[in-house]
């Protein structure tokens, strides 16, 4: 099948639909990152951004592009991290009805979250199975419209515009690490780049532990990876066997992807808190982890994206006062 390929334009025109409904977030240098990499480390702070992470540009630009007519009928996810946040937010901000489908196992204070930020929350059966089942009823009976964490074009073009503000801060900018799990967030910060300034590399960094795309990239192919606990939470799940746009993007577009482990991960969570004294979760903090587990050494000016900041905050204190987490122990 044939896939209509996202632009530049597209990434431009979302910028200019989404403006004012989403924070343009700081870029600000890192003294103690620019340090220790020899190279002007600049933070992208999309951890301060409404919501906690840039899923609520995509999921805005998403939402603003439906017809009236789809709009009248509402949205529906199934994420219960960043990705449902953002669409409550928008969907609750444009008028537009939104329901969330999650299964019964979600712990109690993230259904709470999403239901504050104006979404529907609906409850079916056990599993995440389950709720793809509703989700699928809810469109084919009701005509409401789903809305993907990342493979979408209006998704991928509203994740983009960060790539527009990193080039106005940075001019001389010579490379960016982004956070990678589905791949729509890096697909449309590198094509929005690479649109302007080919020359600039984009890294991807992802966990060891279930990193799809990764094993994708390696396999030539969506590929199906074991999902595991792990501190960048907001960085598992698979890309889908049914990939439309993202990994081709990823594929085309991306010069490398790093992977870390966990005590990696940590020690970037770490940093962020007491060196540029930020909350950032673990799927939030890669980036830095990577150039101080020096797995990344930039040749020229870089940008860190720091991509969200929704951690537990007794994990997160746990974590900051040196205690040594590891989450597959715990859920053992
Ligand atoms: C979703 C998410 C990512 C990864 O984005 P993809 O588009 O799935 O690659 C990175 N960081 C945070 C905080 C996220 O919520």
């Amino acid at each position: 099948m044939s896939v209509e390929p996202i632009t530049a334009a597209d990434i431009a025109a979302a910028r200019q639909r989404i403006r004012g409904e989403v924070l343009r977030t700081p870029t600000m240098p890192s003294p103690s990152l620019s340090e220790r990499a020899g190279q002007p480390i600049h933070l992208k702070m999309e951890q301060r951004q409404i919501t906690g992470s840039f899923k609520l540009r995509g999921a805005t630009n998403a939402i603003l592009s439906l017809s009236d007519d789809e709009r009248g009928r509402g949205v529906v996810g199934v994420s219960t991290g960043n990705h449902g946040r953002g669409l409550a937010h928008a969907a609750s901000r444009a008028g537009v009805r939104a329901i969330i489908c999650m299964s019964a196992l979600v712990p109690e204070n993230k259904v709470a979250a999403i239901r504050d930020l104006g979404a529907e929350v609906r409850i079916v059966g056990k599993s995440q199975d389950d709720a793809q089942e509703e989700v699928e009823r809810l469109v084919g009976e009701e005509g409401m419209t789903m809305i993907p964490p990342f493979d979408h074009p209006a998704v991928i073009a509203g994740q983009g515009t960060l790539g527009l503000e990193m080039l106005e801060d940075v001019p001389d900018l010579a490379e960016v690490l982004v956070p990678l799990s589905g791949g729509g967030l890096i697909a449309g910060i590198a094509l929005a780049i690479k649109a302007q300034r080919p020359q600039v590399r984009v890294t991807g960094i992802s966990m060891e532990r279930g990193a799809a795309m990764a094993v994708s990239l390696e396999a030539g192919r969506p590929t199906l990876t074991p999902e595991r606990p792990t501190l960048a939470d907001s960085l598992g799940g698979g890309i889908g066997l049914d990939n439309r746009h993202t990994f081709a993007m990823v594929r085309d577009l991306v010069d490398a992807v790093v992977t870390l482990d966990e005590g990696e991960i940590a020690e970037g969570i770490r940093h962020g808190y007491w060196r540029e004294q930020e909350v950032v979760e673990g799927g939030g903090a890669v980036g830095m982890a990577a150039l101080i587990a020096g797995k990344v050494r930039p040749g020229g000016p870089t940008v860190v994206l720091v991509s969200g900041r929704n951690i537990d905050m007794k994990l997160h204190h746990r974590l900051i006062s040196s205690e040594d987490v590891d989450l597959e122990e715990a859920a053992a």
